[in-house]
């Protein structure tokens, strides 16, 4: 029995990575230490894996932004309007196409999977002519051989899953697309088998979706084709984040060893193994170890799963490995500090699941008694975090236990509130307002620099947010919205802002993770019982209150939000959690009502991110994220009006639960895909408070008020003007003050315009 990895985190100790791209970005660091700086960090990662004992070190799971654009790269498939003229790309056109340019936008990004992880989109239009450009695995698996003696398993994206990912074909032409890259695939496996390279690991996740017989039937051409054509290298065909639906079919392929997910898949994939088997002449990557958590493994459950697994394949046919690459976790645990002991010890990042990757393939070989010390360590770890404080809260638990009967629905439907809102807020047809946060100023994030060093007294860094409050209040009066917001001066981020304040959560040192391209994120880490312990948000909110007579809304981020930004506790399932959130936003939603705030929109911008990759999947997720949602926002008054915001325009095939959300108005990005949404309301009624976002926040482009028109236009055509907000699209804090002002007062007089024809 073997230990074997998937990926390994690319972005360093220390952010290494993220640093040598932006310095070269920014002209600060030239092509050749960039190659320099990148060599170093990825042979440090080969050699970290090779020194903990991993016997499969994935070799090409390295890149300079992102593995699908590597993949777009190798194969020359670099839209026509960057210029390229076919052979290798070169460094300026691989970020023109991740990062756009002067003269040419960047490709689309988008969600890994379900991950948090952004991928840059394929095109695949006319005027794209595949090519191998280069041979990446060839490369990686030599400069690891030469340099370090290490002799990797290079891996690759598979041929499906990069078609699937791909846009700019229609459905009909896919096994044309199909029968270009095969041949270009094949080359670069013919290339490794003269090489003599044993293995190579396929990554085909998209066989962790539902896909339908014709799909299947065109996996099954692509790798009878791969395989005739390098019959001499072994190929592992990798699944991940699911279970595989046609399992049946899958291990059927003509191929040398199956990757298949058993942390991620609903134990689908074990009751697979387990009652129809497993082939003997294939090999097992066994996908034990959790790739997307950072808790240190439950190493006895392991090794049952394994027992079992042991039933159906012969253990030297066994590559334990963990269920994912491990780029969705930090680096190394043992670089955090300042955590609580019992959560430090229960952590484990990349680095320490190597290490219990290596303890289990030694189980398998020598016995579990061999690995009985550490297996008594975890258990050790695991139960001390379960016994802490933080996680025995008896006020919670009661609240919990007691949730059934916790209120999920308002008092009155919408219709009734709606004419007690009416009553109470005298607003003018098509009220306007914005989503939340203005710009967040270098001035602002010094200042809170200042603060969190200890440089700025609370008491002064109280009375700089207070002046920026007061400025703002003044401006939105001045420009006439009719809804005001604070502002947000004091949160850096909708999540952490608040985990900060709740309990049970901490933040890591340098638990970063890489989200897209050289852009890190930091998760919260929920480990304890969430609760409330004094209100957030109250202060600033009712200062912002004092200084005007027009309505100013309190501004939470939504449970399944923060939920879906942080790393979530596994001794609990995701719906508890979930619901613990929403208590303890109640609880401020309840404060922000006392303190005289009758308008009180909690965003959930991720609600869409929680989706499960099974479409099968979805009902049962939007009900517990709808429940949790309604539990944070139904206990209020009827004249209090909840709002909520989210950021996409994909909204059709979940319009049911946006509406089950009931808030009084919910704003939507609608600008930045062109008005998109806005034909989805001629099929579907939508009939409480809506605003779409009339202009696109992300540019710092001024809009006039003629284009906001039309949008506003196009939109009353399908919605009721009377139930009809007008907004931007997002919280303006990544923008300048000057567009900021200048558009806001383009969206009111566009709106005055508006109220004279409707
Ligand atoms: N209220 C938040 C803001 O305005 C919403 C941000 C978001 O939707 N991502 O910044
Ligand atoms: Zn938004």
């Amino acid at each position: 029995m073997k230990s074997g990895n998937l990926g390994y985190p690319r972005i360093g100790q220390d952010r290494e990575w993220k640093k040598a791209l932006e310095a070269y970005w920014a002209g600060k660091l030239d092509e050749s230490t960039l190659h320099a700086t990148l060599k170093e960090i990825r042979l440090n990662n080969l050699r970290k894996q090779r020194d903990q004992g991993i016997d499969v070190i994935p070799v090409g799971d390295f890149t300079y932004y992102d593995h699908i654009l590597d993949t777009s790269a190798m194969f020359g498939i670099v839209p026509e309007r960057f210029g390229y003229g076919g052979g290798e790309v070169d460094l300026p056109t691989y970020y023109a196409v991740a990062r756009g340019n002067r003269d040419s936008a960047a490709s689309e990004m988008t969600k890994w999977f379900n991950t948090n992880y952004h991928y840059i989109v394929p095109e695949l239009g006319a005027g794209v002519n595949p090519q191998l450009t280069v041979n990446r695995p060839l490369a990686a698996y030599r400069e690891a051989k030469a340099e370090l003696g290490i002799e990797g398993r290079p891996v690759i994206v598979g041929p499906y899953t990069y078609l699937k990912l791909s846009k700019g074909y229609a459905a009909g032409e896919l096994d044309a697309w199909i029968d270009r890259l095969l041949p270009l695939y094949a080359h670069v496996l013919r290339e490794l088998e003269a090489e003599g390279v044993a293995w190579v690991q396929v990554d085909e996740p998209i066989l962790a979706t539902s896909l339908t017989e014709d799909d299947l039937s065109r996996v099954r051409r692509i790798y009878e084709t791969l395989t005739s054509e390098a019959p001499g290298i072994s190929i592992m065909l990798q699944t991940y984040f699911e279970s595989v639906d046609a399992y049946g079919f899958v291990v059927t392929l003509p191929v040398h060893g199956i990757g298949l997910d058993f942390v991620h898949d609903g134990g689908r994939n074990l009751a697979a193994v387990r009652e129809q088997g497993f082939p003997a002449d294939k090999t097992l990557g066994a996908g034990l170890i959790d790739g997307r958590a950072i808790w240190k493994a439950d190493l006895r459950s392991k090794w049952e799963t394994l027992g079992t697994l042991r039933g159906a394949v012969a253990a030297e046919r066994i590559v334990v490995q963990p269920s994912s690459s491990l780029l969705h976790v930090p680096v190394s645990a043992a670089r955090e500090n300042a955590l609580p002991a019992e959560l430090q010890g229960a952590l484990a990042f990349a680095d320490e699941k190597l290490a219990e990757l290596v303890l289990l393939a030694k189980a398998g070989r020598q016995g579990v008694e061999a690995i009985a010390v550490d297996l008594e360590a975890a258990e050790r770890s695991r139960d001390a975090l379960q016994r802490s404080a933080a996680r025995t809260n008896e006020r919670v638990r009661a609240r919990m236990a007691s949730l059934a009967s916790e209120p999920a629905a308002r008092a009155s439907v919408f219709e009734s509130r709606r004419a007690v809102q009416d009553a109470k807020w005298q607003l003018p047809p098509l009220p306007t307002t914005t989503i939340g946060s203005f710009p967040q100023t270098p001035e602002v994030r010094g200042a809170r620099q200042k603060w969190r060093k200890g440089e700025l007294s609370p008491a002064s860094y109280e009375s700089f947010i207070q002046a920026q409050i007061r400025e703002w209040i003044d401006i939105q009066n001045e420009i006439g919205l009719d809804v005001l917001v604070h502002g947000e001066f004091e949160r850096t981020d909708m999540v952490e802002f608040f985990g900060e304040k709740l309990a049970g959560f901490a933040f890591t040192a340098k638990g970063w993770v890489q989200s897209y391209g050289s852009r890190c994120v930091k998760p919260p880490v929920i480990y304890g019982d969430v609760e409330l312990p004094k209100p957030m948000t109250v202060a600033e909110t009712i200062y912002a209150q004092s200084l005007t007579s027009k309505p100013v809304k309190g501004m939470l981020t939504g449970p399944i939000t923060i939920l879906n930004w942080s790393f979530v506790r596994d001794d609990k399932s995701r719906e508890e959690v979930a619901y613990q959130i929403a208590l303890a936003l109640r609880d401020e939603v309840e404060a922000l009502e006392a303190a005289g705030i009758g308008m009180i929109q909690v965003d959930e911008p991720a609600l869409r991110e929680g989706l499960p990759l099974k479409r099968e999947q979805w009902a049962h997720y939007l009900d517990w994220a709808v429940r949790a949602f309604r539990l944070s926002t139904s206990t209020v008054k009827d004249e209090t009006q909840i709002h909520t915001h989210m950021c996409y325009s994909e909204f059709h095939d979940i319009i049911e639960s946006i509406s089950a959300l009931d808030a009084d108005v919910i704003s939507i990005e609608t600008s930045r895909s062109h008005g998109e949404l806005i034909g989805i309301f001629e099929e579907h009624t939508y009939d409480k408070g809506i605003g779409l976002g009339v202009y696109d926040i992300h540019s710092p482009r001024v809009p006039s008020s003629d284009e906001m028109t039309q949008m506003i236009d196009r939109a009353l055509r399908v919605l009721d003007p009377g139930l009809f907000w007008i907004n931007p699209d997002c919280g303006l804090k990544t923008r300048g003050r000057k567009e900021t002002v200048e558009s806001l007062r383009n969206m009111v007089e566009a709106t005055e315009a508006a109220r004279e024809r409707y």
